[in-house]
C-alpha cells in the first residue's frame, strides 16, 4: 500500500483540499477510502482524528495504517478526484489544546522539574500526567503564570526535520519514540518536542492555558487543563455560577466558598436542633395518645408524617406503657407500615409479615418487637394497617 502524503504536516491550516481516490474498501462494515494526499489528521499521539466531509460523505473516523491513511465514511463515494473539507473549528480547537500542552509540559519541567508522562486530548478537558508526587496551589500558579507568559510573548511555533543520528543536538524535552527522520516541533527557544501532531503557528493563538483539576494517579499527578476557547467557555460557566452565588450571599466571588461552608455548618446545627425538638415533641405526643387510648392496640395511618417520624412516635408509645402500635406513613414512592410492641408483650412481630402480605404486596422485615414493611401500593396503606391491627388483636 502507498504512503499517503500528509498535507497537515506542510500546512496545519489547510481546511480544504483536492485529492485522488487511490483505493476504496470496507472497514468494519463501513465504506472507506485511501487518498493520494490528505489534510485529515488520523488518531495519533493523544490527538483525536479530524472529522469533516469527503466528496459529500461524512468522514467518521481517520486511521493511520502503517503510513496509509484510511478515511471511514458514512456512505460510499465515486472514485476519481474528490474534495475534502475538515471541520475547521474542531481542528483549530485541538491545535490550541495540543500546542498549549507543549507549553504547559515545558513549564512544569522548568518550574517544578516535573516530567510529562502522558497526554490525552479529550472532548471536554485534556489531561496531562506529570511525574510529581504533589504540587501546592502556589506551585501551580507559578507553572500557569510561566505557560501563559510564553503564550503572550507570541512565540513562533516551528516545525523541522532532524535525522535520528543528529537528534542529540536538539534539546528535546522527552526522548523520541520514533526512529529515522524525526519531526521536531519547537516553541521558539522554549520547548523542543518530537511530535507528529498539528499545532498553531504562534503561541498567541493558544489564547490561555488553565489547569482546572488535579488528582493523584500511580504516584504521579494528573492534571485537567483547558486552552483557548475551551478556557473561555469554562470561565463563562464558572463566572455565572459564582456571580449568582455572590448575589445570593451578598459577597464577592472570593468569599463565596467561605459563605457556603458557613451555611453548611449552620444547616447541620439546625438539623441537630430540630431533631432534639422532634424528640421532645414526640414524648409529649406519645403521652397524649396513651391517655386517649382505649385498649392496648393503637393503629392509624399518619398521612402528614414521614416514616421516620411515625417510627419515632411508635417507639415513644411502647416505652410509655404496655402497647402494640401499627402505624402507616407515606414514604417516597411507597407506603411504610411500622409495627412495634412493648417488651412485656411477647408476640413475635415477624409473624405479622405473611398476614399483611396476604392482603397486599409488601417487602421488609425486622425483629420480634419491631417490624417495618413497605408497599408500592401507596393508596392501600389503610388496608395494611387494618391487617396488622387484626393480627395484633388476635395474637398480642
Ligand atoms: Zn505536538
Amino acid at each position: 500500500m502507498s504512503e499517503t502524503t500528509r498535507l497537515f504536516y506542510e500546512d496545519a491550516y489547510l481546511a480544504e483540499f483536492e485529492a485522488e481516490v487511490v483505493e476504496t474498501r470496507q472497514h468494519e462494515g463501513r465504506p472507506a477510502v485511501v487518498l493520494d494526499r490528505t489534510a485529515f489528521y488520523p488518531e495519533s499521539g493523544g490527538q483525536p482524528w479530524d472529522t469533516g466531509t469527503l466528496g459529500g460523505a461524512a468522514v467518521l473516523e481517520v486511521l493511520d495504517l502503517d503510513g496509509t491513511i484510511l478515511h471511514v465514511l458514512d456512505r460510499g463515494i465515486e472514485g476519481g478526484r474528490v474534495r475534502g473539507r475538515i471541520d475547521w473549528p474542531a481542528r483549530f480547537d485541538r491545535m490550541q489544546q495540543h500546542t498549549g500542552q507543549h507549553v504547559l509540559s515545558q513549564a512544569f519541567w522548568e518550574i517544578l522539574k516535573g516530567e510529562t508522562r502522558s497526554f490525552h486530548l479529550g472532548p471536554g478537558v485534556s489531561t496531562l500526567e506529570i511525574g510529581l508526587p504533589s504540587a501546592s496551589d502556589a506551585d501551580l500558579d507559578k507553572v500557569e503564570d510561566r505557560a501563559n507568559a510564553v503564550v503572550w510573548e507570541d512565540r513562533a511555533v516551528k516545525t523541522y526535520y532532524v535525522p535520528e543520528e543528529r537528534i542529540g543536538e536538539v534539546p528535546l524535552r522527552r526522548p523520541p519514540k520514533k526512529s529515522g527522520l524525526l519531526r521536531v516541533v519547537e516553541v521558539d527557544g522554549f520547548d523542543y518536542s518530537a511530535c507528529g501532531g498539528t499545532h498553531v503557528r504562534r503561541t498567541g493563538e493558544i489564547g490561555a492555558v488553565k489547569v482546572v483539576g488535579a488528582e493523584k494517579i500511580r504516584g504521579n499527578l494528573r492534571f485537567d487543563f483547558l486552552c483557548g476557547r475551551r478556557a473561555l467557555g469554562d470561565f463563562r460557566v464558572k463566572d455565572r455560577a459564582v456571580r449568582k452565588l455572590g448575589g445570593a450571599f451578598s459577597c464577592a466571588a472570593a468569599g463565596v466558598a467561605v459563605q457556603v461552608e458557613k451555611q453548611g455548618a449552620e444547616h447541620k446545627a439546625l438539623k441537630k436542633r430540630a431533631r432534639k425538638l422532634e424528640e421532645r415533641l414526640a414524648g409529649f405526643e406519645a403521652g397524649e395518645i396513651i391517655r386517649a387510648a382505649r385498649g392496648r392496640i393503637i393503629a392509624a395511618v399518619l398521612e402528614d408524617r414521614t416514616p421516620d417520624e411515625a417510627r419515632f412516635l411508635a417507639l415513644n408509645i411502647i416505652r410509655g406503657g404496655e402497647f402494640a402500635v401499627a402505624y402507616g406513613a407515606p414514604g417516597e414512592g411507597q407506603g411504610h407500615l411500622i409495627v412495634a410492641r412493648s417488651e412485656s408483650i411477647k408476640a413475635d412481630l415477624r409473624q405479622i409479615v405473611p398476614a399483611v402480605a396476604a392482603v397486599l404486596p409488601v417487602k421488609g422485615g425486622g425483629g420480634p418487637s419491631l417490624v417495618e414493611l413497605v408497599t408500592p401500593e401507596t393508596g392501600r396503606l389503610r388496608e395494611a394497617v387494618e391487617a396488622a391491627a387484626a393480627w395484633l388483636e388476635a395474637n398480642a
